[in-house]
């Protein structure tokens, strides 16, 4: 009896492995393919400022219809970066930004663009050269470009880290580490690379009201000791940009602003909340 349960277990597991398998193969054929096709597209987030909800920037989320379903970019990330398509696809993602948002309209344009790199793109010898051939044939104002990092980075590698992340510095482009709280976070390497910007994960914006404030209030007080500037991800409710105000955090993203926009939808939205 329990032999046979634990064939079925094993049945089970070994099924369910090869449909990811199966799945995981299916999407990394046609990533290869998704810039040529036309399958990838951005979208963009505002991030206000905290006091007066002006929106400053604009985050840029990658977004991938695959024969009519859209496929997250937490699946679809790790396999480019996995199968080797994240160089070109990170490559497509800064052009697409900064070419839209110089299609804005011209009140938009102190606007900062955010895009997100992975460790891989960062850790590329000619990434440098990349962004700053980009930004001159574009003529887009370096200090306009954020660069998103997530936190995990800082495992890996550091001294090539320090080296591209100090470079991009230099051109006056921003540095903020994503998802900060969570995966391998210290302090000292928060110090170390000297980024610019410190975003706070989600999750502690969702425990706001008991456990997460003191996290928050913390990070506070360590980024505005060291000249970070702080933005807070995920905001969905009023309560919570009250207490993240009261808090002191200086720049908020989330649904409770606007979720990512379509392109379209842009000049629209902008149209009505810029100040
Ligand atoms: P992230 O950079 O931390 O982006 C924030 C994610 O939270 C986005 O999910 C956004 O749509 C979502 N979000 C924003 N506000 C709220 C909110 O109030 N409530 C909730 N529930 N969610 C909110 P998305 O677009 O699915 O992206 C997921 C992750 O995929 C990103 O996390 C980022 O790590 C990665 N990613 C997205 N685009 C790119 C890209 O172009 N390149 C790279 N390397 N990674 C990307
Ligand atoms: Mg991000
Ligand atoms: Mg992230
Ligand atoms: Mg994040």
């Amino acid at each position: 009896q329990q032999k046979r349960l634990e064939k079925g277990k094993v049945r089970f597991f070994n099924e369910s492995l090869r449909l990811q398998i199966i799945r995981e193969r299916f999407l990394s054929d046609r990533l290869v393919t998704a810039i040529d096709d036309n399958e990838l597209r951005l979208v963009f987030q505002p991030i206000v400022k905290s006091k007066t909800e002006e929106v400053v920037g604009l985050e840029a989320l990658l977004r991938w219809r695959l024969d009519g379903e859209e496929v997250s970019p937490v699946e679809f990330i790790p396999i480019a970066e996995q199968y080797g398509m994240i160089k070109s696809i990170g490559l497509w993602v800064l052009e697409e930004a900064c070419q839209q948002i110089l299609t804005l309209s011209k009140s938009t344009k102190n606007l900062t663009v955010s895009i997100n790199v992975s460790i891989i793109q960062l850790q590329d010898k000619d990434f440098v050269t990349h962004v700053r051939r980009l930004l001159t044939q574009l003529k887009f104002e370096p200090s306009r470009l954020h660069i998103e990092i997530t936190e995990s980075v800082f495992a890996t590698d550091k001294s090539t880290l320090m080296t591209q992340i100090k470079a991009l510095q230099e051109m006056n482009i921003e540095i903020c580490i994503d998802d900060f709280g969570t995966g391998y976070s210290s302090l000292a390497s928060m110090q170390n690379l000297g980024v610019d910007i410190v975003k706070i994960d989600k999750s502690f914006i969702d425990k706001i009201n008991n456990s997460g404030s003191n996290i928050v209030h913390a990070v506070m007080q360590i980024s505005q000791s060291m000249g970070y500037q702080v933005v807070a991800e995920g905001v969905e409710t009023l309560e919570q940009v009250n207490k993240l105000n009261e808090i002191g955090v200086h720049f908020l993203q989330g649904y409770y602003f606007s979720k990512p926009l379509e392109v379209e939808q842009l000049n629209n939205y902008l149209g009505n909340h810029l100040k």
